[in-house]
């Protein structure tokens, strides 16, 4: 990201992007921030309630009006996608982006002790459903001028460390599913590329450190300008590279 990047206010305007994770956290705030840039943005999260509470912010902040997409990850298959992928083709007729933000913790424990349903279930969510979703919504993506494709990552992805099980290893997935992707897309006009937020003050931190005092943690807004960044058009070339927001 250049030093002092500030993207100018038309950076996604007309674009339809859509944000896993879209009701809390740094889902949440990407949202707000993509709209504020001009994006129609498709609010994809489990818990109703809280995409609705993002929907009103966005409304009241005189954005594009955003559309909302309940889905859990934890249950979805191939017909769940592929449903989305109607429904958004129905609505808008293309894709220009997705931020995969939406994942889990799990537990934080030595892998002796690892609960084999918990291992699949992040599995699932972090990295199967980042697959699935992007297969489904390809053909959308086809038909964007210039998509981006921002994946997450983390710290413990990309070197694994004690007591991080299955989240660990579910981000490495992730953020290798992006390598392979943005490889087979070289020649196209869909590129993708991943974040590492580093530590960001949400809940998810707050359960990973409890003892930890959240005002020291950068907030989810203050790592914005690298979310934007990619998801714009200032990093047109830019495919198959792992960030760090920190
Ligand atoms: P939060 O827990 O605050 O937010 C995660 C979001 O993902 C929530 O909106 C949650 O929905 C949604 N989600 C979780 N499980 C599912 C599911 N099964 N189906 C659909 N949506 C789901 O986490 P953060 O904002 O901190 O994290 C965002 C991303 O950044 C994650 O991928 C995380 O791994 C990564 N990250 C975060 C770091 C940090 O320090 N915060 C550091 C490194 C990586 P709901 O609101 O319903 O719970």
């Amino acid at each position: 990201l250049p030093a002092d990047y500030r993207p100018t206010g038309q950076l996604l305007s007309d674009r339809i992007i859509l944000v896993t994770g879209a009701g809390d956290g740094i889902g949440r705030s990407a949202a707000l921030s993509f709209a504020q840039y001009g994006a129609t943005v498709v609010l994809l999260g489990r818990t109703l309630h809280k995409l609705e509470s993002v929907y009103d912010e966005i409304e009241a902040g005189g954005g594009p009006q955003p559309a909302i997409y309940p889905l859990n990850f934890e249950g979805a298959a191939e017909k769940d996608y592929r449903d989305m992928c109607d429904t958004l083709d129905r609505e808008f007729g293309r894709l220009d982006g997705i931020l995969h933000n939406a994942g889990e913790l799990g537990d934080r424990m030595p892998l002796r002790d690892y609960a084999a349903d918990t291992w699949s279930r992040l599995m699932q969510v972090n990295a199967t459903a980042p697959f699935m979703l992007t297969q489904a919504l390809i053909p959308l993506l086809e038909r964007s001028e210039s998509a981006s494709l921002i994946f997450t990552g983390s710290s413990v992805g990309r070197q694994g460390r004690a007591y991080w099980g299955a989240y660990a290893a579910s981000k490495a997935a992730q953020e290798n599913l992006m390598e392979t992707l943005a490889d087979e897309l070289e020649n196209t006009r869909i590129r993708c590329n991943s974040i590492n937020p580093g530590a960001t003050r949400t809940a998810m931190r707050a359960a990973a450190y409890p003892a930890e005092d959240p005002t020291t943690l950068l907030s989810p807004e203050q790592i914005m300008p690298l979310y934007l960044y990619l998801m714009g058009d200032d990093s047109k070339e830019i495919t198959g590279r792992r960030f760090n927001a920190q």
